[in-house]
């Protein structure tokens, strides 16, 4: 049933900036173009930069009754879409994607209107309102391919990927999301086709529309790559690959040729922005590997990610996150068992939702910490301190303390297993710095060092580490 991987089908995501202007559709309808000679090809497109922010700024302004704000917002989402209409398209094809740049954001503004209306913004109708970015960028590269003569056409995410109903930050489902792809995308690969599909939305079973978090359309290309059994997702972006190292804090960073999907999930995870940190997970069964590609530079190759590569000895890269939060819990004596107080914790997190980055437990005091997401933190805690009222009140446990002055580094590479006298070694790197470890973890896969330092010292630690790892 499944002829896509046979084919060869490449499926390729073109990000914010490579679909920020009219000029850099130019280059997204090139490379589709160019690649489409050589084997079936699916776009999964991002919203024009900046769009996502405006559209979701425009629906604050419209909860709290700001018509003027609004108003402005519309003007200028009309007018960026519109202008690059204008440098794209000529006559007719430009007066047809003009009308559905404007039908688009017409709705868009119904949406709005109704959240003014209501005075809130109930979460199904923001992601069906935020997606419009992508949909006018997918609208704008199909009719720019077509009047070049290249068959293709939009396609609406949330026609294909189904998903459960967490609005703003839902999960695929992907048996649902096969059957969709095959009866929506595949008929127009065989047709010869190029669907531009929107990334970032999808919709549940029952048609209420979703979106896949922040930075989503990695995902979406991701999900559809698997659902499609794509034989390799190429991810166009602004930097020309996965670096060693955040280049605005370590100068000499280097990009790297190769990753392994753990390495490259693990980077996202504690904060690399190179990609959105759940892409990698539906293509590790099939094994499609991923290119991670600058469509400024299009000499250069990219990163390429693949589930298993001859690890060198030692670490990868490492990589950092400032925004993090520090919570420290300790028993009042010792007749309160710590590990109960530890699974009370982690479940008070767990229902508000607070991802626990870093966990650390140690000492004859049986004290335990672990580091939360700032924006996560007042949930975290309000949770923690209802949860644990009782014990808290009694005396059981002592006030809850947190370091909001505090940054996490984590080194990751998968031949640091078993090599002996590393983490010594990173350490030593950190206290030459004279930056103090507040915490460390590092699970027994041996994949990831974490360390909690003073966020003063993180810059330091972080070039410290990078270059004795070189
Ligand atoms: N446009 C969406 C965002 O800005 C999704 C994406 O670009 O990946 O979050
Ligand atoms: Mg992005």
């Amino acid at each position: 049933m499944n002829n896509g991987s046979s084919s060869g089908l490449l499926v390729m995501k073109f990000g914010g900036t490579s679909m920020g202007s009219a000029e850099r559709m130019r280059v997204a309808a090139k490379i589709c173009t160019e690649q489409k000679v050589q084997r079936p090809v699916v776009a999964v497109v991002s919203a024009m930069s900046g769009v996502t922010d405006l559209l979701l700024n425009t629906l604050r302004h419209a909860e709290a009754a700001d018509e003027a704000g609004v108003e402005a917002n519309l003007e200028k989402l009309v007018s960026r879409h519109a202008e690059a209409c204008k440098e794209l398209l000529k006559d007719s094809q430009y007066a047809s994607a003009l009308e559905g740049v404007h039908t688009l954001l017409g709705d868009f503004r119904r949406i709005a209107h109704g959240m003014r209306m209501l005075g809130e913004r109930p979460p199904r109708s923001v992601d069906e309102g935020i997606a419009i970015g992508e949909r006018c960028s997918a609208l704008l590269l199909s009719h720019f391919l077509e009047a070049s003569g290249v068959r293709a056409q939009a396609v609406n995410g949330s026609d294909v990927i189904v998903t459960d109903a967490v609005f703003g930050n839902a999960t695929p489902i992907m048996e649902g999301t096969r059957k969709k792809a095959e009866g929506v995308i595949r008929p127009m690969l065989n047709a010869g086709v190029i669907p531009i599909v929107t990334g970032f939305n999808g919709a549940t079973a029952d048609g209420r529309p979703t979106t896949l978090g922040r930075g989503g359309s990695d995902f979406s290309a991701s999900i559809l790559a698997a659902a499609l059994d794509a034989s390799e997702l190429w991810i166009w972006t602004d930097v020309d690959g996965i670096m060693s190292a955040d280049p605005r804090s370590v100068p000499d960073a280097r990009i790297l040729d190769s990753l392994t999907y753990s390495e490259a999930a693990e980077l996202a995870y504690n904060g690399a922005k190179v990609l959105h940190p759940r892409t990698l997970a539906p293509l590790v069964e099939r094994q499609i590997p991923v290119w991670s590609k600058n469509s400024f530079n299009l000499a250069h190759p990219g990163t390429k990610i693949v589930s298993k590569l001859e690890a060198p000895p030692g670490p990868r890269a490492v990589t950092s996150m400032a925004n993090v939060a520090l919570i420290s819990m300790e028993p009042a004596n010792s007749a309160v068992s710590s590990t109960r107080l530890m699974a009370r914790a982690l479940e008070a997190l767990a229902d508000a939702n607070a991802e626990i980055l870093a966990f650390t437990s140690s000492s004859y005091r049986q004290s335990f910490c672990f580091l939360v997401r700032k924006e996560e933190l007042s949930a975290a805690l309000e949770a923690l301190e209802s949860d644990l009222s009782l014990e808290l009140r009694h005396g059981y446990l002592k006030p809850i303390e947190v370091d909001e002055n505090v940054g996490l580094l984590a080194v990751v590479g998968e031949g640091m297993q078993g090599t002996p006298g590393l983490a010594g070694r990173i350490f030593s790197a950190i206290s030459a710095q004279d930056v103090n470890i507040i915490a460390i973890a590092q699970g027994s896969s041996e994949l990831t060092i974490s360390i909690v330092v003073h966020r003063d010292g993180l810059q330091r630690a972080i070039q410290a580490v990078h270059k004795e790892c070189r």
